[in-house]
């Protein structure tokens, strides 16, 4: 069986924007229409010749956010036991949230790999700021922009580093 990589966290992080991104999908799998897209989709992605399949979820977002953080918490927790590598996405503008918080204690608990994505760095002037991010306690973060494709590259060297 090939390896899973698996993307969790909070709506609008762009974690179907780097699924894309990772598996060269030109399909548009984006979605701002509730209810179309499924809540997991697989494809295969290849890096270095190492393929192992990547997990985009979260695909339904109902809107109702007192539902919205036990989705992902339900999310989360299906990563935790069959992902081999868990792309925990967060993002870079809004800084952490609650929610962000609420997953990082949930994966920090798992002996699974976990890799901190900050996304939406693109426009990133302040360096500073880019330190709160260790705070979650998920060790160091991968500074990307999944839109713009910046240091995309980088992360999958992580990423089949610990397949
Ligand atoms: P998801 O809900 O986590 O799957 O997030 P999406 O991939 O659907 O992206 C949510 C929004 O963020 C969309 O409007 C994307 O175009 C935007 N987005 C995704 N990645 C980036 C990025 O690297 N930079 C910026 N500025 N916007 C991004
Ligand atoms: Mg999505």
């Amino acid at each position: 069986m090939k390896p899973l990589v698996a993307i969790v966290g909070r709506p609008n992080v762009g974690k179907s924007t780097l699924f894309n991104r990772l598996t060269g999908g030109r399909i548009a799998i984006v979605e701002d229409t509730p209810g179309v897209t499924r809540d997991r989709l697989y494809r295969d992605a290849e890096w270095e010749n190492r393929i192992f399949t990547v997990i985009d979820t979260g695909g339904i977002e109902t809107g109702k956010n007192d539902k919205m953080i036990e989705r992902i918490k339900i999310q989360a927790q299906i990563a935790i036991e069959e992902a081999d590598v868990i792309l925990f996405v967060i993002d870079g503008r809004t800084g952490i949230t609650v929610e962000d918080q609420e997953i990082s204690l949930m994966l920090r608990k798992t002996k699974k790999n976990v890799i901190l994505v900050v996304n939406k760095i693109e426009d990133y002037s302040d360096p500073t700021t880019m330190y709160e991010f260790y705070s979650l306690g998920l060790g160091e973060p991968n500074y990307i922009s999944a839109a713009h494709g910046m240091n995309t590259g980088d992360l999958l060297d992580n990423v089949v580093e610990k397949l």
